[in-house]
């Protein structure tokens, strides 16, 4: 089997040539939901005879849940309900992509296999502490593989140099498929991704970009979207971007997903109180944390948390200031400045943002509400 797949190499100029037809007044909407694995999207598209202006103007859809894991028994049809729109990068203006939620024919929010639709809860939580103004910035790290899973551009036998050369590396023998990264990035910009940022990582052909920082519920829409935009150009490329918490065992870096958070007040001159307030109450919560940060409860994140690979162990919980072996690290700048945020190291690459900043808020922000 090649490493890359076959439709990445069909002819992209034949394509080009239908693609820049005019379109008319019509506009392809593409609609994109989380599906009952927790991690995977899926999408569709329709046709509207106009631009939509925003998702208020998009009608709702739905999709038949038995196959996507998200069905109960005899009532396989499930609601897309349009909650965010974008630019759409690939079939360009004016055309959309839709991030949607999930809710059952009931209107409930669809909870089978495993709770997909996070984001119902994760929206009350955060309305209820928008007085508090929280701020979340995220770092996406991933993993290039080709179609075969085999990690892109590693020997066919045996494995690269050790790690040391790769993170923020340029050329050809250690920054493997930046195409990807800078196609990714391009992309997010112009569908209206809050990105602000990009890195190659410690492990060769692993890579990280950044969202955020975003008040609310907005970090975890604009990620989800990110992510979309991600599979979308590795698929263009004929390639695999994995969110597996641990690709390679052995001596190789996991893949994490920390979340930086702040709230007025930890920004406020001497936010630090607040700050080690808010990593106090963490301390007591480490398991109920655990829990949420991976799709699987903790089972995912057991193979990356090991306290080794800039990682802290599972089982404990700790804090330091620049420090990247504890779970929560305050950065450098922060300690010095005595204001700021503060960062999360153990959601796991694969988590779901709206259940680790819905969990952030409520251990960290909820009680401060009515102060
Ligand atoms: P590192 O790799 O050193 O942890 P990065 O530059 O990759 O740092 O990521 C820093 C993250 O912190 C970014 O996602 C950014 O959006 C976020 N961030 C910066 N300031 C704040 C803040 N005040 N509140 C919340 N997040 C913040
Ligand atoms: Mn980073
Ligand atoms: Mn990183
Ligand atoms: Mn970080």
């Amino acid at each position: 089997m090649s490493c890359v797949s076959d439709s990445s190499s069909l002819n992209k100029a034949l394509r080009q040539q239908y693609l820049s037809l005019p379109q008319g007044p019509f506009c392809q909407v593409t609609y994109i939901w989380i599906d009952g694995s927790g991690e995977g999207l899926r999408n569709k598209t329709r046709t509207m005879e106009s631009e939509p202006k925003s998702v208020a103007d998009l009608p709702e859809w739905t999709f038949d849940g038995s196959s996507t894991g998200q069905s109960e028994g005899h009532n396989s049809d499930m609601l897309l309900i349009p909650v965010r729109m974008f630019r759409d990068p690939f079939l360009l203006d004016p055309n959309k992509l839709v991030l949607c939620e999930v809710l059952k024919h009931t209107r409930e929010p669809a909870v089978v296999l495993l709770e997909s639709n996070h984001r119902n809860k994760c929206n009350k939580v955060m309305e209820k502490v928008k007085g508090l103004q929280p701020w979340f910035g995220m770092e996406q790290e991933y993993t290039l593989l080709g179609v075969d899973g085999h990690p892109y551009g590693w020997p066919r036998l045996g494995f690269p140099k050790p790690q040391g050369l790769y993170y923020c590396s340029v050329g050809a023998d250690r920054a493997f498929g930046r195409d990807i990264v800078d196609c990714h990035y391009k992309a997010c910009l112009y569908a209206g991704i809050k990105i602000t940022g990009t890195n190659a990582e410690v492990m060769p052909s692993q890579w990280e970009y950044q969202v955020g920082p975003c008040e609310g519920i907005e970090v975890a829409d604009h990620l989800w979207m990110s992510r979309f935009v991600l599979h979308r150009v590795c698929e263009d490329f004929g390639v695999v971007a994995t969110l597996d918490p641990k690709p390679m065992v052995g001596d190789w870096n996991g893949a994490g997903c920390h979340i930086n958070v702040s709230t007025a007040s930890m920004r406020e001159e001497e936010g630090i109180e607040h700050i080690e307030k808010a990593i106090e109450k963490l301390s007591r919560r480490h398991e109920e944390h655990i829990r949420v940060y991976d799709p699987h409860g903790g089972e995912d994140n057991k193979r990356r948390l090991t306290g080794r690979h800039e990682t802290s162990s599972i089982h404990d919980f700790s804090a330091g200031v620049a420090n990247r072996g504890a779970s929560i690290r305050i950065p450098r700048q922060v300690g010095q400045e005595k204001c700021g945020y503060f960062e999360d190291r153990r959601p796991a690459a694969n988590c779901d943002p709206y259940a680790v900043t819905c969990e952030m808020a409520v251990t960290c922000m909820l009680d401060d509400v009515h102060e």
